[in-house]
């Protein structure tokens, strides 16, 4: 038996290799809060929040303000009783990423306990996977450039920001795919794109010879009924980000036959949910991407942990840590080029 003696909340500041730009947007730092569950015997669980004001409303501020309401929710509860402890987090309705890094830290210093990793926790299906490595919205050279590099860096899975500006879009995807002949392209509008916007994009891509392996979040994350106009008028299959959260909101999107993929973030729905959204999705023969906020090494480990474990992400979006300066990489998992391995 063990017990939670402690939580520590620490704020981590990292700064971005270069500004990382979606549409409307750019960012250039990130504050982080990592999070340590500390039991009776002295094992230390380790967990990382990643707060997006975009995504999720939250600041590093309101997740460490909680820092006594996790400990007056949860120490002194037995960690090997875990779901009793995810019962409890998800009542952290209003910080989901420190939902995602508690539950971690728990499951971390479970696995700690029983002397097993946490992929192998998450059921143990793959030792390996391959991640994709974003361009960021910048002007056209500068994204053919940024493509260019990426792929010889060996990456063959490719995420293309799009939403500002349409003809600008449709320019950039044509010449990176042109540059980069082999790979497969993530599109990701990030809510930017009107309903007539969307389906033009995709018909014109369509109609130039371009496959893309998926289309991410064209239109407004309320926008429901546009989210299902886009994928019955597009020849490419359209995914779910900022509209999936929760797993009620899982369950709308596939009454609503809105998508055809959804792209799981630990950091939008904690470990519970992203378990509840994985078995929805799987019965409504629905694909699935594993997502990233602006998680250092510590905190991607959670997602590659339970990308590995699950076993079941057509893709892998997990490249924050490589946008991130970091003097230690701290993960338990080694990054090979595209490739990321445990075990
Ligand atoms: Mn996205």
């Amino acid at each position: 038996m063990s017990r939670i003696k402690d939580i520590r909340f620490i704020l981590k500041k990292y700064t971005y290799k270069r500004p990382f730009c979606i549409a409307y947007g750019f960012v250039t730092e990130t504050e982080n809060i990592e999070i340590e569950v500390i039991t009776e015997s002295g094992i230390v669980g380790y967990g990382e929040s990643a707060p997006s004001f975009r995504i999720n409303g939250e600041t590093p501020e309101m997740i460490l303000a909680l820092e006594s309401k996790v400990k007056d929710m949860i120490l002194d509860k037995e960690i090997r009783h875990y779901r009793e402890i995810f019962n409890i987090t998800d009542k952290l309705l209003s910080s989901p990423s420190l939902k995602a890094g508690v539950q971690f830290a728990v499951i971390d210093a479970l696995c700690k306990e029983c002397e097993i990793d946490a992929w192998e926790f998450f059921g143990g299906v793959k030792n390996e996977i391959e991640t994709d490595r974003t361009v960021s919205v910048r002007s056209i050279e500068d994204r053919i450039e940024e493509a260019i590099e990426i792929y010889k860096e060996g990456f063959r899975i490719i995420k293309i920001k799009v939403g500002e500006d349409l003809n600008k879009d449709l320019e950039a995807v044509y010449e990176i795919c042109r540059n980069t002949e082999g790979c497969r392209y993530i599109v990701d509008a990030n809510e930017n794109y009107t309903l007539k916007d969307a389906v033009y994009f995709v018909k014109k891509l369509y109609s130039n010879g371009i496959d893309i392996s998926v289309f991410e979040q064209p239109v407004s994350r309320y926008d429901i009924e546009g989210l299902k106009y886009v994928r019955f008028n597009s020849p490419f299959p359209i995914c779910a980000d900022e509209s999936l959260k929760t797993k009620y909101n899982a369950l709308k999107l596939i009454k609503e036959e809105a998508v055809d993929m959804f792209n799981i973030k630990l950091m939008k729905s904690g470990i519970s949910d992203a378990i509840a959204i994985v078995e929805l999705a799987k019965t409504a023969n629905i694909k699935l991407m594993i997502g990233c906020v602006s998680e250092s090494s510590i905190g991607i480990n959670q997602s590659v942990q339970f990308a590995c474990g699950i076993g079941c992400f057509d893709f892998c979006d997990l490249d924050s840590h490589l946008m991130l300066e970091e003097s230690d990489f701290r993960g338990s998992f080694r990054q090979v080029g595209s490739k990321i391995l445990v075990g």
